[in-house]
Order: C-alpha cells, then structure tokens, then sequence
C-alpha cells in the first residue's frame, strides 16, 4: 500500500481498521481536553474500561462472602488461575498445561531457573544477549553468584554475552546461533528476551531453541515485549520454559502478575523446584499434608495463595485478547507501524533528512510494534516538546525514544497527529 502524510489519508486508514472499535475499551489521559497519544503500550497498556468491574467483582466477594469467596464467588479464588490457562495458551501457542501465572516476571524468572539453571563444573554458561534488560543482568549475575558460592563455578565467564557488530544496532541471527556452538559443551542455559525492549527487535526463537538444543543446552526466553505483541508457537518450537509480564501489551496494570510456560515434555521430569502449598495436589491442597505432592503441569511450580486483586485485572485483559485474538492484532501491528515508520520518514525528509535513524529493523519478520528512533539532532529536549504537547513516548539513555503504536488502540490519524506534532518540535529546537 502507498501510503500518504495527511490527515484524510490516515482517517481513511481508521474507518478501514476492523479493530477500530476497540478504542473506545479504553481509558485515554487527556492532555488539553483531548486524548494523548499513546505510544508507551510496551510499558505500562491502558486500561481497559472492563477491568474496574472484574476487581469490583472481587471487592464486592470479598465483602458479601469474606473467606467464602474462596470457594462459592462467582470466580472462587482458589483456582482462579485456571481461568488463564485456554485463553493464555492460544496467546502465546502452548497447551493450557503448561501455562500458569503468579508472582511477577523477575521472580518467575528465578524460580524456573531453579528448575532450568543447573550448572556443573563443566557446563555451566549462559547465553543471553549485550545490553539485557537489566533486572534480566542482575538476575544472571545473582544465579551465577548463589550457584558459585556453593560448588564455585567459575563466575568470571559463566555470563555470555551476544553482541552487535561494530556500527550495527541489531544483533544477527548467525552471531547468536554461532556464539552458541562456540561455548557448546560448556552451555548450561540460552536465556534472551524474545523481543529486544531497547530496539525492537525479534529473535527467531525457533532457530535458537533448536541450534540451543543441539548443543545440549536448556532455551528459555523473556517475553515481556513479546506477549500480546507477537506470534508465539511455544510448544512447536520446543521451548523448555518461558515467562512474561502482563502489563506491557497485555494492559494488567501497573507491577501486576506473570504468565509462566513450561513444556510438557518437562512435566514428569524429576526436576528441582522450589515449592509452595498452591503448586501442591489440588484435591488435596487443603488437607495440609506435610509432603509436597506436585500438581501436574506449569500449575505445579505455584507457589502461593493467590492475588487475586492482581489476576482480576489480568483475566479482564486475556479475555479480551481472546476474543480479538492475536492474528487480527498482529495484522494492524504490522500496518500501523508501517504507517508510523512513513510518518516518521517523511517528516524527517521534510526537514532536513538527517534529524533522526530508526534502528529497528526494518524487516517485518524482525520487528514487532516498536519503533526505536536514535536522534541525531535534538536530544532530550524534544522528548521534552512531545511530553508536553500530549504525545506519551519513551526515552532511553543516551538519545533514542521508543514509539510502540498498540494495534489495541492507537489510530493511524494519532500517527499523522504525533508527525505534526514531531515537525513542530523539530523547528522550535
Ligand atoms: C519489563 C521487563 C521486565 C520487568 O520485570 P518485572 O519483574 O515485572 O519488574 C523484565 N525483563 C524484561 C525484558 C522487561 O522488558
């Protein structure tokens, strides 16, 4: 499709987008008496205008039934988290076994890796990429560390890093598949982020998994910028373990729970994992019996009594991820940030052709719904101009702004808006 900079030409794109009713399920802050422009879905969604009801419903429960409500609200709490698992499991292409939420993703995180981090002396590497995120960085470093102190792996080269080439801000495939038949016998864990929260970039975790596997690695991933944002086929692709976050693209609200995947193939293994009551037999959870019987499938690595006030808001946004499904959201993804990197494009020709670079990839296969832009001109100032003027970005040290136009509910005419806006801001600096 050509695309063209103008207001008709975007509102035209809106009355064609069949998602464009699941705008108004949403709850916009207004800048000026109008809606601001919302490009920070990677970070914090919105909220949808469903999700009061579905906490209401558990406040209300727990005041007409206090402890009752674990067994006879119109939800129970004591196996709330099963509501997840069927329309979770089409979300990120698993079986409903072997998903699970709880706690929040860092936390997850080390707790699979308990079961999925089980250095020797000799293999005990992990493979994750420069620049991690860095609650992922310390996550590594602190494994390294525990691990270490008690049969002293060798914690100065037990964390390896993927790198860029010199000049390049995307990391190649081929760097990634080599580096891993490179440390081959010593590799414990691949451990990277599915999607790049910095460029935006997304890893081909098929070609990981398998190239992981072959040299007799364990493949786990991070997907906090992937869940809700890209086409996942987790159980096909064979990934051992994976968690995520549910208040990035999946819209939970703030710090709010994490969804866990572990292939089936590792449900009966006999692997370590640290226990709570909740991952114990279901029908026996409330006998109190003093040994842990695991439940089969993800549901067995529960730890604990569940929060519910923070899976309400959860279950309000899988539902409603469910019933758009993933194939429509990624059809608008691709098409609203083609538009955006048009905006973008042409605004910057308009001026002098020099003011900025996105360094996303510009390949659809590698890229989701983000855009990173590395300014070159102004810096800080205009993500400054954009706050102001109702634009909602992201800014990342040194000098580059996020841009992540949520298919949910960003429109294409906020992408002409946001360019004017851009242009203004430019000029004035
Ligand atoms: C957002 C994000 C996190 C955040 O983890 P929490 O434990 O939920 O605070 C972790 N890893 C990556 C890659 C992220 O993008």
């Amino acid at each position: 499709m050509t695309f063209q900079n103008t207001l008709e030409f975007a509102q035209q794109l809106d009355a064609q987008d069949d998602l464009k009713d699941y705008r108004n399920e949403f709850i916009f802050p207004q800048h000026n008496g109008k809606e601001v422009i919302y490009f920070t879905g990677n970070s914090l969604g919105l909220q949808p205008k469903r999700t009061k009801k579905y906490v209401d419903d558990v406040m209300n429960d727990w005041a007409n039934l206090a402890v009752e409500g674990h067994f006879y609200s119109e939800k129970p709490w004591w196996d709330y988290h099963e509501r997840f698992a069927n329309p979770l499991s089409k979300l990120v292409g698993a079986k409903p076994s072997e998903i699970t939420v709880m706690n929040t993703l860092t936390v997850n995180l080390h707790l699979l890796m308990v079961s999925f981090y089980r250095p020797t002396k000799t293999r005990y590497k992990i493979i994750c990429e420069e620049k991690a995120f860095p609650s992922d960085q310390y996550m590594f470093q602190s494994q390294v560390d525990f691990h270490s102190r008690n049969f002293g792996i060798n914690k100065e080269d037990a964390i390896v890093e993927i790198k860029r080439r010199e000049g390049e801000h995307n990391i190649r495939l081929e760097d990634i598949l080599a580096k891993i038949n490179e440390v081959g016998d010593e590799l414990a864990l691949v451990l990277i982020g599915g999607v790049n929260y910095y460029t935006g970039q997304v890893f081909d975790m098929k070609a990981i998994t398998e190239v992981g596997h072959k040299a007799g690695a364990v493949v786990g991933f991070d997907l906090a910028h992937a869940a809700g944002n890209i086409k996942l086929e987790l159980h096909d692709w064979n990934v051992d373990f994976a968690a995520w976050c549910s208040y990035k693209y999946m819209n939970s609200g703030p710090g709010n729970a994490s969804g866990c995947f572990i292939h089936e193939k590792h449900h009966q293994a006999d692997l370590p994992r640290f226990a709570g009551w909740w991952g114990h037999n279901k029908e026996r959870r409330f006998k109190m019996e003093p040994t842990f019987d695991p439940v089969h499938g993800a549901d067995g690595w529960q730890i604990s009594n569940l929060p519910i006030l923070s899976l309400a808001p959860y279950l309000a946004s899988v539902e409603l991820f469910a019933e758009v499904g993933m194939d429509k959201l990624i059809q608008k993804r691709n098409q609203i940030t083609a538009y955006l990197e048009f905006v973008l494009r042409e605004i910057d020709k308009e001026i002098d052709g020099t003011e900025f670079e996105i360094i996303t990839p510009t390949n659809q296969e590698e890229r989701a719904c983000q855009l990173s832009v590395l300014l070159h001109g102004q810096g800080r100032s205009l993500f400054d101009y954009l706050m102001k003027n109702g634009v909602i970005t992201d800014w990342r040290e040194p000098n580059v702004i996020r841009f992540a136009p949520a298919p949910f509910y960003c429109s294409y005419e906020d992408m002409y808006n946001f360019g004017q806006i851009l242009k203004q801001g430019i000029l004035k600096g």
